[in-house]
């Protein structure tokens, strides 16, 4: 049997914010409209400013506006509130992210309520959790969306295909199970409850792994020729080199590969497309906001 092909999500990427850029272009040329993203950081996670740094370089070179709000780590819950609100009602804002994790004193779900559901570019308000469970026009999460995307650049049609996800999360599992439901998977959600999980995934034609626990899922967990998609991004040591880290996933990449048909390698799988499909719930919100019909990337 010959190794899984390698799906390249950071080329995968690439091709895509070009896509957003030529759409934008075309939005401003013909509509005047500019798309405009806001992110507003609070605190300084180091690993969230990294975020917000990629997030701010990518709006701009996808011809979007980036209003970049830090506030300081102390900031209390009604100053948070009071920014989402002044952001909702900025018409030149068109996609508002309050990146994660919030610090102790400040309610988040309570920020997410806060956002208007049609500027809510992750795709985490309930309003548009609620759309996407009843297969209504919302704005998706960004990181299932690019797994989805991966997934239908890869194998075409996914109706009928038996879909394992392991992972329940609000931000990756439940809204994958959904999207894999709409394109009409039979899908099976799996999570720290389930009974014998090594042979619930090997049911699996596509696995996708959303679990945040480093390669725990193995080679012989995988059904040969399965499509393996990779949420997880784990930080562990590396051998012999004091306080060096690297990046793994959720799947044993190395025992996976020789199984699967096809996989996502960590770094460089479903990360990339993540700030990628942000651009394009951006590109979507401020379309439809202006009431124009949101190309078709
Ligand atoms: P959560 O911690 O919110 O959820 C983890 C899920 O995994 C839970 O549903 C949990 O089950 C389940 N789980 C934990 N242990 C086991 C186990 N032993 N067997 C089966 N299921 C288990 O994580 P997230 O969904 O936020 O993230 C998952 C991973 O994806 C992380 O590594 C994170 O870093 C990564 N991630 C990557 C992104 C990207 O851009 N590539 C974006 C977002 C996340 P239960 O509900 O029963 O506790």
């Amino acid at each position: 049997m010959t190794d899984a092909t390698i799906i390249d999500g950071k080329g995968f990427a690439a091709n895509l914010r070009e896509r957003v850029g030529a759409a934008v272009a075309d939005v401003t040329k013909t509509h005047g409209l500019v798309p405009g993203l806001a992110v507003v950081l609070v605190g300084e996670d180091p690993a969230s400013q990294v975020y917000v740094r990629n997030k701010r370089k990518q709006t701009v070179e996808a011809g979007m506006q980036s209003f970049e709000h830090s506030l300081p780590a102390d900031t209390g819950e009604a100053d948070l509130l009071a920014l989402v609100d002044k952001l909702n009602r900025d018409g030149t804002v068109h996609g508002i992210l309050v990146q994660l994790p919030l610090p102790d004193q400040i309610d988040a779900d309570k920020v997410i309520a806060a956002i208007d559901p049609d500027k809510d570019v992750d795709g985490f308000h309930v309003i548009n959790a609620g759309r996407l469970a009843t297969g209504g026009q919302g704005l998706v999460p960004c990181t299932p969306l690019g797994c989805l995307m991966m997934l239908k650049d890869r194998l075409g049609d996914l109706s009928g295909l038996d879909a394992v996800v392991v992972g329940r999360s609000n931000i990756v599992g439940k809204p994958m199970a959904a999207l894999l439901l709409g394109e009409s998977c039979t899908v099976t959600v799996a999570h720290s409850r389930t009974r014998d999980l090594p042979a619930v995934c090997r049911r699996a034609d596509i696995l996708i792994a959303a679990v945040g626990r480093p390669e725990m899922i193995r080679g012989d967990w995988v059904k040969p020729g399965a499509a393996v998609i990779d949420v997880g991004i784990n930080r562990v040591p590396k051998e012999g080199e004091e306080g060096k880290y690297r990046l793994v996933g959720d799947v044993c990449f190395a025992e996976a590969q020789a199984v699967a048909g096809a996989i996502t390698p960590v770094p460089g799988g479903v990360g990339p497309m993540t700030i990628a499909c942000l651009l394009r719930n951006t590109l979507t919100a401020a379309c439809r906001q202006a009431g124009i019909e949101p190309p078709a990337l």
